[in-house]
């Protein structure tokens, strides 16, 4: 590290930064010059005349007095971190991009004081390294080059970053990038473990490196294998293709061998899970060394090679064998790698107010390095999607294009987020999207409050027994199947939450079901409508089914028509909940 940082300067003027002082020193001696005068003024000027960097346990405006007639160009001078008497931040306070942000970090795994850093606002928001692709099993190679390494992406230093673009990961900022040659930091998303062969451009030393799950080891074997032979050869398989034991995912094998003993231990034995698969699916799978014996024993020509197939095909989109079948003498092993399957989020954004934005909504967007949806809900949740997060936005109409290109993200392997307003799943883009995807991704829905729920709770409780959303647009649905709804939901005595309820194009709709109602009800059954629900315009109206003035009404709205037992009390609109109260 002595390369990036040089000699840091450490200036203090109590006993206690003294002695942090000294910690830092102890910690990094080749770096560390503790600098002592009479006056801490005077130990800071002489720092900034020699080293590259300043570590002052003086205050901010201490230290900015003493050194303000000094400053020169931020490309030139020192960068300063402040830490305070207590240890409790690190303040960047000069030359946070050259080596001040860096070194703030660095300052927390050595005094524990947390970073502050202030040059660019968005960096809080960056997806943390310690936990990057850890959701998907992936374990850092070495530790220790974390905190190095997640500096300089906080700094906006320039990282280059390799095989990350196979796996459905989340976002990281622009300056992580996989075309910055020169960069002096590096990320490696890789199951090869001769990292040697790395090196000789120069670029890998320091590396974070990241194993991903991406194997799995097929074993076959006789009956009574010892786990010293399955181990063995195990290793040597994985050993001859330079891959790293760290990602495998499992250990596969056929249903016949689940009680194996010897590959049950060698398994255990190095932490890995033991799926098996019947005979049937594994001879149905094509391998490059069938046998005719091991079908006959068997049922599948083939155990090893087809178990690590089948296996990183159940577990990805796509499997490669990257070790064919080698022997032992009561053992097989074969190794095939996977090609991980993209994810898809289908997220509800709720029905406007920040606040009503599930916490685990927040998480799947900032989970997506592609986040898709119409840029009116976009814009509502702009802030809080990560640094490096590519962002589709499509205007209104454009549904299925909109699905279609969520799909093909997530089915090239990446890491979707696909928004909508209220619920994903209530009248929007959930059922589209879900209509083109295979089986090929991951889907994983995460509920929003919609509309209707959203109006009911500034209502009152209008939907305190069974209830119908009714969606009056007849773009895509033809209005005899509308019509037969609202029928029928008269008859059944539905309360009833009419969705898309009118729009200058569509504007005899809603006066039509509000009559196929109004036959069935009495003239003052409650109606409620919420325009633009908890957002910053809201409106609430209470009214009847004989006051309602449907030119009142838009497509920001939701309305709400009781049933034949609800009421208005004290202003507010309640369907009986319906049980007999003892
Ligand atoms: N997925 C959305 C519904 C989309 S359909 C949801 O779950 O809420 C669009 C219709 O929803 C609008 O025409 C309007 O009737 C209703 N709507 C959506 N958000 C609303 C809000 N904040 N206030 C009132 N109505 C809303």
């Amino acid at each position: 590290m002595t390369e990036t940082m040089g000699r840091i300067g450490v200036v203090a003027a109590t006993a206690s930064g003294r002695t942090a002082a000294e910690t830092l020193r102890a910690a990094w001696p080749d770096e560390v010059r503790v600098l002592t005068a009479d006056k801490a003024g005077d130990a800071l000027r002489e720092a900034w005349r020699t080293c590259d960097a300043i570590v002052s346990f003086l205050a901010v405006g201490a230290t900015v007095r003493v050194l303000a007639p000094l400053l020169g160009h931020k490309t030139t001078d020192p960068a300063v971190v402040c830490v305070d008497e207590s240890m409790a931040f690190a303040v960047a306070v000069l030359g946070g991009h050259h080596g001040g942000n860096l070194l703030a970090h660095r300052l927390t795994g050595v005094l524990g004081c947390t970073p502050v850093v202030t040059t660019a606002s968005d960096r809080s928001n960056v997806t943390p390294l310690d936990s990057y692709g850890a959701d998907l099993g992936f374990t850092v190679h070495d530790p220790t080059v974390l905190a190095h390494v997640g500096a300089a992406v906080l700094s906006g230093e320039p990282v280059r970053i390799e095989g990350a673009d196979d796996w459905p990961l989340p976002p990281l900022p622009p300056n992580v990038t996989s075309g910055a040659e020169d960069a002096a930091h590096h990320i490696l998303v890789t199951d090869h473990a001769a990292m040697d062969c790395m090196c000789h451009d120069g670029w890998f030393g320091g590396a974070l490196v990241y194993r991903p799950k991406s194997l799995v080891v097929g074993v076959g074997s006789a009956r009574g294998v010892s786990a010293e032979e399955v181990g063995t050869l195990v290793d040597q398989a994985l050993a001859a293709a330079a891959l790293d034991p760290a990602s495998v995912r499992c250990l596969a094998t056929v249903d016949l061998k689940a009680d194996e003993e010897g590959i049950l231990q060698a398994a255990a034995a190095r932490g890995w899970e033991v799926v098996t698969y019947p005979a049937e699916a594994l001879a149905a799978v094509a391998v490059p060394n069938p046998s005719e014996v091991v079908r006959a024993e068997v049922g599948t020509p083939s155990v090893a090679e087809a178990a690590a197939l089948h296996g990183a095909r159940t577990h990805g989109r796509d499997a490669e064998l990257v070790v064919e079948k080698r022997k032992s003498a009561n053992a097989t092993a074969a190794v095939a790698r996977l090609a991980p399957r993209g994810r898809l989020a289908i997220v509800g954004l709720g029905p406007g107010a920040r606040d009503l934005l599930t916490p685990r909504a927040i998480a799947a967007l900032q989970r997506a390095s592609v986040v898709v949806g119409l840029e009116q809900y976009l814009d509502q949740v702009r802030d809080l999607i990560r640094p490096g997060t590519r962002v589709i936005a499509s205007g209104l109409g454009q549904e299925e294009e909109r699905a279609r290109t969520a799909v093909a993200e997530a089915s090239a392997g990446r890491a979707v987020a696909l928004v909508g307003s209220g619920d994903a799943g209530v009248y929007a883009m959930a059922s589209p999207a879900l209509e083109f995807a295979d089986a090929d991704i991951d889907v994983d829905g995460v509920p929003g409050i919609t509309a209707a729920v959203a109006a009911s709770n500034l209502l009152g409780a209008p939907l305190g027994h069974d209830h119908a959303y009714i969606s009056l647009s007849d773009l895509h649905t033809p209005w005899e199947v509308i019509e037969r709804r609202v029928t029928a939901a008269a008859e059944g005595d539905f309360t009833v939450c009419f969705y898309n309820p009118r729009s200058r194009a569509r504007d005899w709709q809603l006066p039509k079901a509000l009559a196929i109602l109004a036959a069935h009800r009495p003239p003052e059954t409650p109606v409620g409508y919420v325009r633009n629900a908890t957002r910053p315009d809201q409106t609430v109206t209470l009214t009847t089914l004989a006051e309602l003035d449907p030119a009142r009404i838009d497509m920001f709205t939701v309305v709400v028509v009781g049933s034949s037992r609800s009421r208005a009390v004290a202003g507010r609109f309640v369907t009986p909940r319906g049980y007999r109260w003892a």
